[in-house]
Formats: C-alpha cells, structure tokens, sequence
C-alpha cells in the first residue's frame, strides 16, 4: 500500500485534485440507499476499479461499496483549496464585452463545488483597533461620501499588513476608473493620519500616495464582499473575477475560516463560464429595469441571458378588456403584447396610462412599512385588480407571509404560494429564497395538515435537493429539510399506502450535522 511511485511519476509532488484514499481515512461517503452522505471509515480501497468498502458509523451494512468520486475528505468542502488546485479548476481569460472573466476547466454537475478559495484579506475592526477608531471619528464629524468607512479601512488594512505582490492583486481588480483622481475623502483622511497614532507600521501609511490609495479603495468597493458576521469586509482573489448575471451559473456559501466556498447552480460544460449574481437573491425577482438600476452601483450594464429578454415576464398586467389575459410589456417599445385571451392590446394612450400606474404602485411599494400589515392589504388588494405575475405582488406576498405567519397561518400559506409560484414562473432556478420557501410551507402543513403526507414529503425533498445544490448535502441547510422529511416519512406508514412516494423507502437515520471527529 505505498505510493511512493506514483508520487515520483507526478514529479514527487502529490496531485491535489484527486485525493488518495487510504485505510483507516475518516471520509463522507455516498450512501447509495438515499444519495445522502454519511460519516464512515474506509476499510478497502481498490484502485483497479476505482471504489473503496467503507465501514460506516451506524454499522449499516448495505451500499458498503463507493466510487472515489463520491467519496469526500469531511473538510474538502469547507476547507480552502491550495492556489495551484484552484488554477487548475478555472481560468481567468479576457472577453471583449466583459473584459476579464473566470472558466470552468472542466465540465461540473448541479451543486459539485467549483473549488474553495480562502480570502486575500479579512478586513475585520480588529485588525486594526487604532485606525478603525481614527476613521469613526473621522466618519463622526463628517460623513464620508461612500456612507460608511468600511472600504477606507479595508484599503488601509491593505497597506498595513499585505505583502506588496498581495496589494498590487488588489489593485489589479477591477476599477471602472483606474485613473481615478483622488476625491476630497481619500485626501481628507490621509491627512488625519499623518499625526494619528495607529496600529502597527504606520509609516507605511505615511508613505502611502493619495492616487494608489484611492485606487485601493476603489478595488475594495468594486470587488468585495461584505462579511457574514462582523461590519467589515472580505477580499478573494479568484471570485472577485466572477462576473455577474441575474441567472448566474453559480452559487456560494460560506467554508471555513471565510473561505469562499463556489459550486455549479446548474450543468456546466468545460469552458463554461463562472458567473455569481452581485445582487441579493431577492432583487433577482425584481424586473430588469429595477436589476440594472441596482447593478449601476458597480457601473456596468448588465448583458445576461435575463436582461436581454425582450418581454419582461415579471410585470404582468391583466387585461383590461377581457380580465382574464396577462400582457406582459416589451422592452424595446415599451408596448404591451396581444391578449392571448381577447386579441386586443391597450392603444397608446391607455399603454401611458398603465405604465404611469406601474410606476405608481412601485414608488408605493417601495415605501409600504412592513409593520402596517392593514395598508399593506389594502394597497394589495387594489393591486390585485390590475396586476398579475408582478414583482411588485411578489414583494408584499412576501411582506404578508411574513406578517401573518403566527396570527393567520392560512392566509400566510396562501401568499407563500404565490410567492414560490412567482418565483417559478419569473426565475425557475435553485436560490435560497425559493428552497425555504419550500420548507416553511412543509413546516406549516405539518402543523395544519398532518395527514397530507405526499404533500407534505414533496414540500421537503423540493427544499432538500434545491439546498443540496445551493451549499452541499452536509451543509445543515441541507440537513434541515432532510432531517423533517425523515420523520415525516418514518411516521404512520399506513398514510402512504397508495405508494405516492417510494423515493425515501431505503433511508435510514436523518443527517448527522458535521458529526465527524477525527
Ligand atoms: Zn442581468
Ligand atoms: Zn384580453
């Protein structure tokens, strides 16, 4: 069981793409039962034919044979890879619309992990007690233009503790003006800390010329991300080649240590292209006009697949002849299509009209106070009668559902629904919204419903697979919904005597959360 000779062929180096599995290894492996994974301990491993026999925890004794590619090292999902793993994974290759933009190298499946990428730098108040201090006060007196000090710091925190290869990466990224003059913040604060007393080496602050910092600071607004638990912000080096799309082809979520964890939303050939979305999930329900103002914070017009549509489907409008058509607008006339229904179309007139009411309703949208469920009703009600598949319903559905949930859980199902129908019909993908949406309607039949098993099945194992992809089978996400479709289906046999669902029949207990320990 040596590999030594396989080590010298690779040139003594050991090849990290393809983990080697020995015996005794603490491994996840694929339990073929149910295609969830499962803590166990490898007790063969044949390389002829690629498999290991695994021993797994709960001493089961089926399914015991697993391919090496579904077999996973407990941390080779959380834990950064190394640069040359990543390098080996994507490319970066200059586009002529987009400029530079990252590819897969290799083809990927719905939810495999493109690779794990640890962060250039964590700008965390931490770091740098001293100058966090001097720039809330700074900040205090005077309110920087960006509205927070998180992008100065960050530069700042930059200069102070990287290595200069490491900062000239950071002001490699992207930067819709690189020639940027300084602006009066950049110079304001420069000046402060000439006499400040700060962290560490501050004469590298000192030295530091009001140009390249203010290029560094743009480097940070254009191309970070904020952190999941602290007020402050994180840099990759890879990721933050990702261009956006409102129908990325991938989605992330937070490893170990910050570690950016990137995985396929969808089927990806090799070459494809590595696409996240710059916005939150929800503003992807918005319709293209509201997407692309959003997106004008980072200076580019976005050019996706969605925004190119020339019917935006997410801002339907019922007919006003009929009542029964939806007329969705076109986007380069700005005209209303054909009732499919009754054959007529709004004149231009009445077209002014509704597109007046739509931008109406928007503003009074936008401006609702979540709190005030009554005018949230009313303003709802009222725009039942005009609108149809519009993000603007989906937006107070979601108010609603979250309003009502504990006094009204009827009504609340009721605009969950419509919320996971809208979403379907507007942007049928895998999102976060869209799986819990799934499983807070599941949680809430089980209450109201108990004995509508299939249904209450479906719900789970919709939210189940979706988050499989979004983050993992081991993330606890995933396990959440699992875990509820497990005890729905290991209760009372008897509900599902039809056979409606058969899918859960082999599975055994519910998924350990991260049980493993090595
Ligand atoms: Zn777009
Ligand atoms: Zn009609």
């Amino acid at each position: 069981m040596t590999n030594t000779k396989d080590k010298e062929a690779k040139g003594g180096e050991e090849d990290e793409s393809e983990p080697r599995w020995r015996i005794g290894d603490r491994v996840y492996a694929l339990w073929a039962g149910n295609n969830c994974y499962y803590v166990s301990t490898i007790a063969e491993v044949s390389e002829a034919d690629r498999t290991v026999v695994v021993t797994w925890d709960d001493a089961d004794t089926s399914h015991r044979r697993v391919s090496f590619d579904q077999v996973m090292r407990p941390s080779d999902e959380t834990t950064a890879w190394s640069r040359a793993r990543i390098e080996k994974r994507a490319t970066v290759r200059h586009t002529k619309q987009k400029g530079r933009c990252l590819f897969t190298n290799e083809a990927c499946e719905p939810g495999q992990v493109v690779f794990v990428e640890r962060p250039l730098l964590v700008a965390l108040p931490a770091v740098a007690p001293k100058l966090w201090e001097c720039l809330q006060k700074l900040h205090e007196v005077r309110p920087l233009n960006l509205g927070t000090i998180t992008f100065h710091f960050a530069a700042l925190v930059s200069v102070l503790t990287l290595e200069p290869g490491d900062i000239d990466v950071i002001r490699d990224k992207y930067v819709p003006e690189p020639d940027e003059e300084p602006n009066e913040d950049v110079i304001r604060i420069l000046k402060a800390l000439q006499d400040a007393e700060l962290d560490g080496e501050s004469n590298k602050i000192c030295k530091l010329e009001a140009k390249s910092f203010q290029r560094l600071v743009s480097a940070w607004r254009y191309n970070s991300f904020g952190h999941h638990k602290e007020d402050g912000l994180v840099l990759y080096n890879r990721i933050s080649m990702c261009a956006h799309s409102c129908d990325p082809t991938c989605c992330w979520s937070y490893g170990d240590e910050d570690a950016f964890v990137l995985r396929s939303r969808m089927a990806l050939e090799k070459g494809g292209e590595l696409t996240i979305s710059y916005l939150q999930d929800e503003d992807l329900l918005k319709s293209t006009s509201v997407r692309q103002q959003k997106l004008q914070n980072w200076k580019f017009t976005c050019m996706c697949p969605r925004c190119s549509l020339k019917v935006d489907v997410g801002r339907g409008i019922r007919c006003q002849r009929c009542k029964v058509g939806v007329l969705y607008p076109q986007v380069p006339t700005g005209g209303f299509e054909t009732c499919k229904v009754c054959g007529s179309s709004p004149s231009s007139e009445d077209t002014q009209m509704l597109l007046n009411m739509e931008e109406e309703y928007v503003a009074r949208v936008d401006s609702l106070d979540k709190k005030d469920l009554d005018d949230v009703q009313t303003v709802y009600q009222a725009a039942l009668d005009i609108f149809e598949r519009h993000w603007i319903l989906y937006v107070m559905d979601t108010i609603l559902w979250e309003g009502q949930r504990q006094k009204n859980i009827m009504e609340a199902m009721e605009h969950q629904r419509r919320r996971i129908d809208f979403h379907q019909h507007y942007y049928f993908r895998p999102t976060f919204i869209l799986a819990w949406c799934h499983e807070e309607l599941g949680d809430c039949m089980v209450q109201q419903f108990p004995s509508r098993k299939w249904h209450l099945m479906q719900e789970f194992q919709r939210a189940y697979r979706m988050l499989a992809i979004l983050c993992g089978t081991t993330h606890q996400y995933t396990a959440s919904p699992y875990n509820k479709l497990w005890q729905v289906s290991s209760t009372n046999n008897s509900a599902n005597a039809n056979g409606a669902n058969t899918e859960t029949s082999e599975s055994r207990k519910p998924v350990a959360q991260v049980s493993i320990s090595m």
